[in-house]
């Protein structure tokens, strides 16, 4: 049993962790910035220790400071969150070597689901379908076009450390393969510091769905039923649903057995997230897996009644599963919107400062997952990302009327707020008859996107 663990993470989430520990009995260290010395986070947990300045590569990356919080506040175990450290193998590898528990899975396994690239070929291996493209390393635009010639085009050049859309590119036709190739490529050696490149088949229209994953340290693997995440802008999601309506009771089957042989060929551990793009022909191609706890996690809570976070943090600690796959059911229809502090008027541009007025609604099946309140300034340093509402209800059409009301209900003034564009998007005719894709916001909003 756990007695303490220290939290490697700001906002919502660190908020999101401290009060799954709290309820299980374990106390808490955060770690915050100079910046976030009055955040939420360093205010909720049992105790707070600084570790660096704002920049985040100065604290919330800074693995040593971490650790030695770690150290100092005698905690057992970290939980990383998503961003920052959490998928971030050199760091497990030092938790281990100074015996703290990394809540996750292996070094070895986030090395081998994070580079992207190598974690195609494993799923080819274990016959898993994935999007037709190159097995080989890509490092130079001319390597690459004769790859993508072969494919034929549409491609999308991929960077193998790439996420949160970076480091990705379209390419139409093979006169913009060169351009576009560098493009990728500049950018992933900046975000990323590497230049390993892959390329895939374009698939035009698809629908991003992914699955929910828990493995103990036995064997046991569950899914827990997909997210659809197809709302998405520039390769970011903005919107996550649970269950989507594109798939039936046999797809799920299928395709949920598929992520859960992923799993088990990744040799996992913990939550994880197997993510496919779903054709209009209802063929499934394996895309990535993220080996953390995912923002829109809290969709699949809404409708299993599972804590995902409690579970990661028992899975941890060594015990088994407590419910097998049968056990899971799905309840109702769960809907997801991030609100994110950007100007819409300025290309959706960050929008940080002091919150003046804030208003959470709330209700029957509504939640709100945030680390704001009144007075509390939005550092300019992090994501935008600020607050989740996340609603529940009988059936979609419901929960999206719900998700009107609740996102016409929210205040926050002082910032420049996504909230309009969510209300949006929820009052858009496709979007409510289920009409969606991943080029939904582009080809809906196009002066938005
Ligand atoms: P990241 O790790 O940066 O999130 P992913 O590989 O998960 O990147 O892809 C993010 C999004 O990019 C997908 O949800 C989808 O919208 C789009 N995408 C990725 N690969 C393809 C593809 N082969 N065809 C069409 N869209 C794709």
């Amino acid at each position: 049993m756990f007695k303490k663990i220290l939290i490697a993470n700001r906002g919502e989430i660190a908020v999101r962790i401290i009060r799954a520990c709290r309820e299980m009995g374990i106390g808490t260290v955060a770690v915050y910035s100079t910046v976030d010395k009055e955040a939420l986070h360093t205010q909720l947990a049992d105790e707070a220790i600084c570790i660096g300045p704002a920049p985040a590569k100065d604290s919330y990356l800074n693995m040593e400071r971490i650790i030695s919080a770690c150290i100092a506040a005698k905690a057992d175990a970290i939980h990383a969150g998503f961003g920052f450290l959490s998928e971030n193998s050199k760091f497990v590898d030092m938790c281990s070597k100074c015996n703290i528990v990394f809540i996750g899975p292996s070094a070895d396994v986030i090395n081998k689901m994070g580079n992207k690239a190598e974690a195609r070929n494993t799923m080819i291996t274990a016959n898993i379908p994935v999007v037709p493209g190159t097995k080989e390393p890509v490092y130079s635009a001319k390597q690459g076009k004769k790859f993508a010639d072969e494919i034929g085009y549409p491609v999308i050049v991929k960077a193998s450390s790439g996420g949160g859309g970076k480091g990705m590119r379209i390419v139409e036709n093979k006169e913009e393969f060169e351009h576009q190739f560098n493009t990728a490529q500049i950018e992933s050696v900046n975000a990323f510091g590497d230049d390993t490149m892959y390329i895939e088949k374009y698939v035009r229209n698809p629908r991003h769905i992914e699955f929910q994953i828990l493995a103990d340290k036995y064997g046991n693997v569950v899914q827990l039923g997909e997210r659809d995440c197809s709302i998405q802008r520039h390769h970011q999601k903005l919107i996550e649903e649970s269950p989507s309506i594109a798939i039936s009771k046999k797809l799920r089957k299928k395709m949920g057995d598929t992520a859960v042989r992923a799993a088990k060929a990744a040799g996992y551990e913990n939550a994880g997230t197997i993510e496919f793009l779903l054709d209009k022909d209802e063929k499934f191609y394996f895309i990535e897996m993220n080996t953390r706890i995912q923002v829109e996690h809290t969709v699949t809570e809404t409708i299993t009644g599972i804590d995902l976070v409690q579970e990661q943090i028992k899975i941890a600690m060594g015990e088994a599963l407590s419910f097998t796959q049968e056990e899971v059911c799905l309840d109702g229809h769960s809907i997801e919107c991030r609100i994110n502090a950007e100007n819409p008027a300025n290309n959706f541009s960050p929008s940080p400062g002091k919150i003046t007025n804030l208003h959470l609604p709330g209700g029957k099946g509504v939640r709100i997952d945030t680390a704001l309140f009144c007075g509390y300034t939005v550092p300019a340093v992090y994501d935008s990302m600020i607050a989740k509402v996340i609603v529940h209800d009988s059936s979609r059409e419901k929960a999206i009327n719900k998700m009107r009301s609740v996102l016409g209900e929210f205040i926050i003034e002082g910032i420049c707020t996504n909230i309009d564009f969510q209300y949006e998007i929820l009052n858009n005719i496709d979007f409510r008859a289920g009409n969606i894709s991943t080029d939904f916001i582009s080809q809906t909003f196009r002066e938005n996107s």
